[in-house]
């Protein structure tokens, strides 16, 4: 009999092989060692966290037109084929994520934010943008290969911004990186999926541009969570305008 531990190191040398694949979306290679399964597993949790401890907007028309734009976004970004859930969340903070699993969260902050549905369009599109291009899965096989991920943690815990991410919604999102900065590169990217998916739902992809500017006034010192976790500087929405430019929309 061979010991039980044997049959674990082909497992792991198939992990690794798997690790890096070619993400079409994106025409590039990319490491991702967390599954799908587990990704979206921790994308309930933080759902369900993010339900018990902040408030669901009573606003039956908030609620119907997050669910009505993000339904054509998510159908849009080829995400359709699971069953979405939405929710408006009362929060002043202009802020929405999109968790793998298939939800969908906005804060009445941001519908606050927005001029229009094509707006909104975009912030989900941008969202259903990192779930596509599985940004997440990235960062977090990223964080795995390193043992100072809970000392990077506990550090960032303290600062007021992912304080405040962790006790909204949950310290599953946190841990799992829903809610945490992405790479510059990452944002680039969630901004042309982000556009291409607004535009394949009927949304004006300009739209975008102007929503990112608005991000952009409300940075400053009490910048709010989605704006500083989404930093929208004059190099970033330029180069969304030249992508939208040469695409002829
Ligand atoms: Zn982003």
């Amino acid at each position: 009999m061979r010991p039980a531990f044997a049959a674990s190191s082909p497992i792991l040398a198939a992990l690794a092989l798997s690790a890096c694949a070619y993400n079409p979306e994106l025409g590039r290679q990319q490491m991702t060692i967390v599954n799908d399964a587990s990704l979206a597993q921790a994308g309930e949790q933080a759902w369900s966290q993010a339900l018990a401890t902040s408030k669901v907007s009573a606003n039956r028309a908030a609620n119907t037109r997050v669910r009505a734009v993000g339904q054509r976004v998510v159908e849009a970004a080829g995400l359709g084929q699971r069953p979405w859930d939405y929710a408006v969340f009362e929060d002043n903070a202009p802020n929405a994520f999109v968790l793998p699993g298939g939800h969908v969260g906005v804060t009445t902050g941001l519908l606050n934010l927005v001029d229009n549905d094509d707006q909104l369009a975009a912030v989900i599109g941008h969202e259903a943008g990192h779930v596509v291009a599985r940004h997440a899965a990235e960062r977090q096989s990223q964080t795995l290969t390193s043992s100072l991920v809970l000392g990077v943690l506990g550090a960032a815990a303290g600062s007021s911004d992912a304080a405040r991410a962790i006790s909204s919604y949950g310290g599953a999102g946190a841990k799992y990186g829903f809610l945490l900065p992405f790479s510059r590169k990452q944002e680039l990217e969630a901004d042309r999926l982000g556009v291409d998916f607004m535009q394949r739902a009927g949304y004006r992809p300009r739209e975008a541009v102007i929503l990112w500017l608005h991000m952009q006034a409300n940075g400053g010192p009490n910048t709010p969570q989605f704006a500083s976790t989404h930093p929208s500087d004059a190099a970033r929405i330029q180069a969304l305008e030249a992508y939208i430019a040469q695409r002829g929309w």
